[in-house]
C-alpha cells in the first residue's frame, strides 16, 4: 500500500465536515478555513514517541484518544473552542490492524473532543504522532499562563494524580478490578476540560493544564506571573480509587507531581470566585480551591500543618 491510498483508506473519511468553516480539507495541498468575524485562531502541536510517551505495546485506538486529548487541553486551557485537527504521522511500516485500530480511535476521539481533521503528513521512520489543534476564541478573551496576583484562589478540576496511578497499574500488569479499569482509563482516555475553560474565561486570571505534574506546571504560571504559590496537600481533590489503589500518603504525592491528568489549573480573585461557587450546579466538572497566589516567589506545599519550600520541577525531556 502506498502512501496516497493509505491516506484515503483510513484519514481522508474522517475528514467529512464540510461545516465549521472547512473550504477545503484534505486532498489539496493546504487546507483553507475561514475564520468567524470577532474571533483568534489559537493553535497548538503535540508529538508522542514511541518509548519516550507510550510503551511499544500501547494499544493504537487508545494513542489515538491520547494524543487527541492532550493536544485538545491546550485549547481547553486557553479557553478556546476546539475546531480543526492536522495529523502528522511517521510509521516504521505499512501495518494495516495498527492503522485501522488507529483511524478508529481517531474518528471516535475527534467527534468526542470536537474536532475536524483538515490535513496532515505522513512520512515513514520510528512511530511518532504528532497533532496540531486549531481552535477559536473570541478576540482578548484567551487564558494566559500570565495575570495571577497575590490574593487569588488556585483551583483545579476533577481529581490529580490518577493518570499516573493508571501508568503503575500497566507498569505493574495490575489485575483487572474496578479500580484499576477507572485509573486505566483515566491514562488513556484524557479528558480536557474544555468546557471548563470557556466557563471561566474572561474571568480567571491565570489558567494551565496539567499535563507535567502539579507542582511543576504552576511553576510555569508563578514564573509567568512574577508571583508564589502556596499549595495545601490536605485539599488536592483525590479519587477514591485511587486512594483504594495506592493508598493515601501514595495518592498525594502523585496528585502533587504525576503527570498527564489533564486538568486545568486556575487562579481568580475572591470576588471571582465567589461568583463561580455560586454557579455550581453548571459546572461541568467539580473544580477544588487548593491554595492561594502569594507575593513570594516560592512554590510552598503544606504537608501535616507545616508550609515546605518545593523545588519540584515538571518534566523536562532534557534534565539529565
Ligand atoms: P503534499 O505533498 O502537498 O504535502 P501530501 O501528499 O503530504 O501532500 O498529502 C496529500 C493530502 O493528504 C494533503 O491534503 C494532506 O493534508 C493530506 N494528508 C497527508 N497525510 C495525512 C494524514 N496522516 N492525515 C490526514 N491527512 C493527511
Ligand atoms: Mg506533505
Amino acid at each position: 500500500m502506498d502512501e496516497f491510498s493509505l491516506i484515503q483508506r483510513y484519514f481522508t473519511p474522517l475528514g467529512l465536515t464540510k461545516d465549521r468553516g472547512v473550504v477545503e480539507g484534505i486532498g489539496d495541498d493546504c487546507a483553507v478555513l475561514d475564520l468567524p468575524q470577532g474571533h483568534q485562531l489559537v493553535v497548538s502541536i503535540d508529538t508522542l514517541v514511541q518509548g519516550t510517551h507510550f510503551l511499544s505495546d500501547a494499544p493504537a485506538y487508545d494513542l489515538a484518544w491520547r494524543l487527541l486529548g492532550a493536544s485538545v487541553s491546550d485549547l481547553a486551557a486557553m479557553g478556546a473552542e476546539p475546531r480543526w485537527l492536522t495529523l502528522a504521522l511517521t510509521l516504521p511500516s505499512v501495518d494495516e490492524v495498527w492503522l485501522s485500530h488507529f483511524s478508529e480511535g481517531l474518528r471516535a476521539a475527534s467527534l468526542a473532543y470536537n474536532v475536524s481533521l483538515i490535513g496532515g503528513d505522513t512520512t515513514r521512520g520510528p512511530l511518532t504522532l504528532t497533532a496540531q489543534v486549531h481552535g477559536l476564541v473570541e478576540t482578548g478573551r484567551g487564558l494566559l499562563r500570565k495575570g495571577a496576583k497575590a490574593g487569588d484562589i488556585i483551583c483545579v478540576t476533577g481529581t490529580l494524580g490518577d493518570s499516573r496511578g493508571g501508568l503503575e497499574t500497566l507498569l505493574k500488569s495490575a489485575s483487572y478490578n474496578e479500580d484499576v479499569s477507572y485509573l486505566r482509563q483515566r491514562f488513556y482516555r484524557p479528558t480536557p476540560r474544555v468546557s471548563t475553560g470557556r466557563l471561566i474565561r474572561g474571568f480567571a486570571s491565570a489558567c494551565i493544564d496539567l499535563s507535567d505534574g502539579l507542582l511543576g506546571d504552576i511553576r510555569h504560571i508563578a514564573a509567568a506571573s512574577g508571583v508564589g504559590v502556596q499549595i495545601d496537600s490536605a485539599r488536592l481533590p483525590i479519587s477514591a480509587p485511587l486512594k483504594r489503589y495506592v493508598g493515601e500518603e501514595q495518592a498525594r504525592q502523585w496528585a502533587l507531581s504525576g503527570g498527564e491528568d489533564f486538568e486545568l489549573c486556575f487562579t481568580l480573585d475572591q470576588t471571582h470566585w465567589e461568583t463561580l461557587q455560586q454557579q455550581r450546579p453548571d459546572w461541568p466538572v467539580e473544580i477544588t480551591a487548593i491554595g492561594q497566589i502569594t507575593s513570594s516567589n516560592e512554590v510552598q506545599v503544606r504537608f501535616d500543618g507545616a508550609w515546605q519550600a518545593s523545588n519540584v520541577q515538571g518534566f523536562n525531556h532534557f534534565t539529565e
